[in-house]
Order: C-alpha cells, then sequence, then structure tokens
C-alpha cells in the first residue's frame, strides 16, 4: 500500500476532543484525507508513500482559520499604520465607494495574490472573507490550493451602489464560485453590518439566504454602540431582534466581533446556534474608546458558541499573524479582564477547530483524525526560540510565528514544502503588487514610500466619499438617537 504523504517521528498536536498531543507521532494521508494518526513506530520512515516526510524536530498542527478578514487592499499595508482614526475612516471610506464602483481592480487582484501567498506561508489554511468584488478573490485562492470562504458585501446606507445591483452581483458570484475546486472555495452572503444596512436590505438577505440554504451569513454584528442604535431605527428591537425578525438569526450566522452585548445577546445568540469571529487586534490598534467593552468570549464559549479568531483589516495594522492573533487575544483580555481568560489549549482550539467549527466546516477540518480532509502544518520547532519544548501549546500562541511554517498541506496536497510555496510564484506576486501600488499612489495622490505613508488631502478625501449613503447614514442615527433619548 502506498499512501500520498507520509509523515512520521514528528511532535504532533492533534486538537481532537482530548487534545491529544504524541510527542513522536505518525500521520498518514491519502487521497486528500487523513487516513492514520498514532504513535510513531519502529519503520515508519520506510512506509511507502509519494512524499515522505521526516518529523524529528518538527510540529504538526492543523492548518490554521481565519474566521473573518477583508482582503482585497492588502497591498495597502504601512498605508493606514500611523493615521489618526479619523483620517483612517475617511480615506479607507473614499477607497471603499470607489472599490464599489468597480475602481481599483488591479489593486484587488494584487492583493487576493499578496494575501494568499503571506497566510500560505504563515501557515493560514481556510479564509473568511467578505470583499467588495471577490472573484479574483475565489480564483486567487483556489488555484493557490488554499480553501476559502468569499462574498460580495452589500449594504445600502454606506454605498451609492444600487441595492438591485448588489444583489445581482451577489447573485451572480454565488452561481459562479460556490463550491467551486473541489470545494475548497464556497460562496457566502454578507451584509455588511448591522449599523449601515436598512430593515429592506435585511429582509432581502433573508430571502437570498432562503434560496440558498448551504451558504453561511457573514456579517459585522454588535461591533458598534451604534448597532443596536440603528436595529430601533429600522423598527427591531435591537440588533439580534432585528435579525430574529427577518429570518437570519440562526446557526448559519458568522457574526463578526459581537463586542457590544449583554447577558441576554450571549443566550441568544447561543440558543441560535450562531457563531462569532472574535478580532482582537484590530480593536486594540484602533481603539475609539479608553473605556470600551470587550467581547465577552469566555462567556460565549462556556454558553457553547464557536468562537473563531479573525485578523480582520489586516492591513490596517500590518499583520499576517495568525499566531499573534491568539496571543493577542489573550493579552487583550487580561488587560480588560484579569490574567487567565484562556488556557493556551483553548486559544489554540480557536486558532483551529473552533474557527472551522464557526464557519460549518468541524467536521472535515480543524484537527488531525482519520477521516478528515488533510489541512495540516508543519512548523519547524528544532530553533533556539523553541528550546526547551515545555508546554507546546504556549509555544504556538505565545511564541510561534508565521516563520516557523515550513510545510503547508491543504486538502492532502502539498501547498508549501520546506519553505518553498509550490502553487504560487512569490516573485512575481512582489513585482504585481509594487507595479498596483505604484499605479494606485498616481491615480489617487497617496504618498507610499519607504518612510511612511498619507492619504490625499483631507478636503479632497473628503469630496471623495460617497454622497447619499453616509449622510443617511448618519441622520438615521442621529435620529434615533434623538427618539431613545425622549423616549418617542
Ligand atoms: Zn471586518
Amino acid at each position: 500500500m502506498t499512501v500520498d504523504i507520509a509523515i512520521s517521528n514528528a511532535l504532533v498536536l492533534t486538537v481532537d476532543e482530548r487534545n491529544c498531543l504524541y510527542e513522536r507521532g505518525t500521520v498518514l494521508i491519502d487521497d486528500g484525507r487523513i487516513t492514520e494518526v498514532r504513535a510513531s513506530e519502529d519503520g515508519d520512515g520506510e512506509i511507502e508513500a509519494t512524499h515522505t516526510i521526516d518529523g524529528d524536530g518538527r510540529l504538526v498542527m492543523p492548518g490554521l482559520v481565519n474566521a473573518h478578514t477583508h482582503l482585497e487592499l492588502t497591498p495597502l499595508i504601512g498605508a493606514f499604520s500611523d493615521l489618526d482614526l479619523l483620517e483612517m475612516m475617511g480615506s479607507m471610506t473614499a477607497i471603499f465607494g470607489r472599490l464599489g464602483e468597480g475602481d481599483f481592480d488591479y489593486l484587488a487582484e494584487a492583493g487576493y495574490e499578496l494575501a494568499a501567498l503571506n497566510f500560505l506561508l504563515g501557515g493560514v489554511t481556510t479564509i473568511n472573507s467578505m470583499d467588495v468584488r471577490p472573484t479574483a478573490g475565489a480564483e486567487t485562492f483556489g488555484e493557490a490550493g488554499l480553501r476559502g470562504f468569499f462574498g460580495p458585501t452589500v449594504t445600502d446606507l454606506f454605498w451609492d451602489v444600487p441595492v438591485d445591483e448588489q444583489f445581482d452581483r451577489a447573485r451572480e458570484f454565488i452561481e459562479t464560485h460556490h463550491d467551486t475546486y473541489d470545494g475548497r472555495i464556497r460562496a457566502t452572503i454578507c451584509p455588511h453590518d448591522d449599523w449601515s444596512c436598512t430593515r429592506e436590505l435585511w429582509e432581502r438577505t433573508a430571502n437570498l439566504a432562503a434560496e440558498y440554504p448551504d451558504l453561511l451569513v457573514h456579517t459585522h454584528l454588535l461591533e458598534l454602540e451604534a448597532s443596536n442604535t440603528m436595529a430601533r431605527a429600522n423598527g427591531g428591537p435591537d440588533s439580534l431582534g432585528l435579525l430574529n425578525d427577518v429570518g437570519v438569526l440562526d446557526e448559519r450566522l458568522v457574526a463578526a466581533h459581537f463586542r457590544v452585548t449583554d447577558e441576554a445577546d450571549i443566550e441568544r445568540i447561543s440558543e441560535a446556534d450562531a457563531s462569532v469571529a472574535h478580532c482582537p487586534s484590530v480593536f486594540c490598534y484602533w481603539n475609539p474608546d479608553a473605556e470600551m467593552q470587550w467581547t465577552p468570549v469566555p462567556e460565549l464559549r462556556d454558553a457553547g458558541v464557536d468562537v473563531g479568531l479573525g485578523i480582520d483589516d489586516h492591513y490596517w495594522h500590518d499583520s499576517y499573524s495568525m499566531f499573534g492573533e491568539a496571543r493577542q487575544a489573550r493579552l487583550a483580555a487580561n488587560v480588560k479582564r484579569t490574567t487567565g481568560q484562556y488556557s493556551s489549549m483553548e486559544l489554540v482550539r480557536m486558532l483551529t477547530i473552533e474557527g472551522a467549527r464557526a464557519l460549518g466546516v468541524g467536521d472535515e477540518i480543524g484537527s488531525i483524525e482519520p477521516g478528515k480532509r488533510a489541512d495540516v502544518v508543519l512548523l519547524d520547532v528544532d530553533k533556539p526560540k523553541f528550546t526547551p519544548l515545555t508546554n507546546v501549546p504556549a509555544h504556538v500562541v505565545n511564541n510561534a510565528a508565521p516563520g516557523d511554517v515550513e510545510t503547508v498541506i491543504v486538502d492532502g496536497e502539498l501547498v508549501m514544502r520546506d519553505g518553498t510555496p509550490m502553487t504560487m510564484d512569490a516573485e512575481a506576486v512582489q513585482k504585481d503588487v509594487e507595479a498596483a501600488v505604484d499605479r494606485f499612489a498616481d491615480e489617487t495622490g497617496w504618498e507610499l514610500h519607504i518612510g511612511g505613508g498619507n492619504p490625499p488631502g483631507s478636503t479632497e478625501t473628503i469630496r471623495e466619499l460617497p454622497k447619499r449613503g453616509p449622510a443617511r447614514l448618519l441622520s438615521r442615527l442621529a435620529l434615533q438617537s434623538v427618539r431613545d433619548k425622549f423616549s418617542f
């Protein structure tokens, strides 16, 4: 018998139900699936395989899951880093509006290539991305051999693109891209959030979701104080109440952030069997308020809610590291509360199996167990930074970095071997990205150079904002705040 891939004598962190850890373990992979996981025996190095991997000094673990992200603007990494919050939001809104109108396709295409390459290099095998025009994303991640959930954003108060056109685009995307590349690429339905969508938009979302019952509904939920205010302006009791009214509060819902919440919200999301993507870095980096409420992750997990981790708009905080996201989840929770909010193993689970469950694919991926699809990464742990290997889960979430990932397997295929991507040409990607960023800087007047970045002058930025969208959004929120105050 010959298998496709045989890994032996490796440290194996299975992330199965018992968190089984083999000091010397063997993992066999055949026809896309994991077929055997066990302690290594003498002679395992000679198992007949198309690819034999000596696991000595290597940690084998499930591929990482980035449960909430946006990828189109990846080439703008470094461009926002030192702006203040208002400058960042202003310049971002202007770009978002123009993306919606079909500008900057070259930047988005380069963005998907750069994101796929860097996530591949860093052991991220599954992403869940909400973008403006995700077609290039679905194709780039599909070709790269990675796993991805992609959906086009729909929103009516933030954006000037006609709603009919947005839903036509969403339907076309689903018809063309859902369940492609052997099921590695799946479409999602993406109402942007609960503070920039009207009730009508949620109702249309619910209709589309009913038409495509296999798809996740991916949104930003209870991200801002404005979330419940907008729900009341939309005639709902609150944000979750509005989603329940229209019929999308169920197990297909993936809610990014879920931050401004109370006990009743936790109970309701748990009863609905919906899941949460927690994105600590983006909020720590762009904290709008020193007293900011924090996502109640321990309580959500205690209530049985699947919580994955997401890197969100990673080009706003200059990171491709999902390991870093786990560390940030721990540090932020400890600062907001007290030490000991998570064990290291709980964070490993959120990075892998719980992220997979949050995306509805926990039965297929997220752990190293016989029968599962083989999404597996190998880290080189034969390094001073990992010596001694006391407490492997703690090394993974506190100490590991993307550069420690050496080999990546997705769906049983080697997409990176010994540090070399097998499915992407890294040099070509770098060239494309540099050309795209030069063109973007020329077209927009953004200054982007080795010393930093500067958006075009603020008056110009504001002139480029979509006219109708934000004005309607802000007036609706202001009116509801007055109503709330005087309770009429
Ligand atoms: Zn987001």
